[in-house]
């Protein structure tokens, strides 16, 4: 692969950041994925605008404009002939030259820029929403900022391995008895012509695909609650589903072992699916 670091094209074995940089040593930096579909990005004004808001709730400089980073992405979609997969993108508060508490001075400390791209395809994501996925509900206990897109991953790694060893696809995330959202992802149910998803706050990362499923949701004249929901009532729904850049509306059939609705995909997830694809299709840059 051709990956960025710091200004630099370079093969990813070239690549490299000191062992001082801050997004290393104190998970001091945010990121941003950006899926790709016939070599074109989905909703890289979504994206942009939420990593410009990631960094000025940290407090920390943009690496470089806007058009800049959007001529980064195309250029290593070109180079390294990516059709259909992801751009990662990550901004750390850089390299101080030692380890310390306090932020080191923006003017003398410049931050890290590394970007790559990752090859996945959208079928498997068709096959895996055609036959939807399992969930179990574990205890949200990250800390209060998760409308922060940073790089601590730690604790939704580990949900992902606490899902993994119940043998199911992913875990929903409780605080004070409500769904805050998945280990990567925004969550959502569906009774009748009604669809839930929490509102947004510091409690949820502001899902870039949320929104536009949302839209999706109005078009199709489904009634909208943004509220807070319960495990119990996400088994009660007809179906429930949750979204992301680079999962876009996947099925969930299963929540804690209790089938939701049929135990199997639903309508109007498959629809937001189709419509949310086409729609991303047509405004891809
Ligand atoms: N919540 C969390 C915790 C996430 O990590 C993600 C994936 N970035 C999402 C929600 C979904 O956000 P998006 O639709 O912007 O990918």
């Amino acid at each position: 692969r051709t990956v960025f670091v710091n200004g630099s094209y370079l093969p990813e074995e070239a690549a490299t950041v000191s062992i001082f940089d801050r997004g290393f040593l104190m998970a001091d930096g945010v990121y941003e994925v950006t899926s790709v579909l016939g070599a074109k990005l989905i909703d890289w004004p979504g994206h942009c605008a939420r990593l410009a808001r990631s960094l000025k709730e940290l407090d920390m400089a943009a690496p470089c404009s806007d058009e800049d980073l959007l001529a980064i992405h195309r250029e290593l979609i070109v180079a390294n002939g990516l059709t259909e997969g992801m751009v990662y993108l990550q901004v750390t508060r850089g390299n101080p030259g030692d380890r310390d508490f306090a932020f080191p001075d923006p003017s003398v400390t410049k931050s890290t820029l590394v970007m790559f791209t990752m090859v996945k395809t959208l079928e498997s994501g068709n096959a895996a929403a055609r036959k939807g996925h399992r969930v179990i509900s574990i205890p949200d206990i990250r800390w209060g900022r998760r409308d922060i897109k940073t790089v601590q991953l730690l604790y939704p790694s580990m949900g992902k391995m606490m899902a993994k060893k119940a043998g199911v696809d992913d875990a929903w995330l409780t605080e004070d008895g409500f769904v805050t959202e998945g280990t990567s992802n925004n969550t959502w149910i569906v009774k009748g012509n009604r669809i839930v998803t929490r509102q947004l706050g510091t409690d949820i990362l502001h899902g870039i695909t949320r929104a536009a499923v949302l839209r999706c949701a109005a078009d199709l004249q489904l009634e909208i609650e943004e509220r807070p929901f319960t495990i119990e009532e996400a088994q009660a729904a007809d179906e429930a589903f949750y979204t992301s850049a680079s999962a876009f509306v996947m099925p969930v059939i299963e929540v804690d072992g209790a089938a939701i609705g049929k135990g199997v995909p639903g309508p109007i997830a498959a629809r937001l699916r189709e419509i949310y694809l086409d729609e991303m299709r047509k405004t891809a840059v």
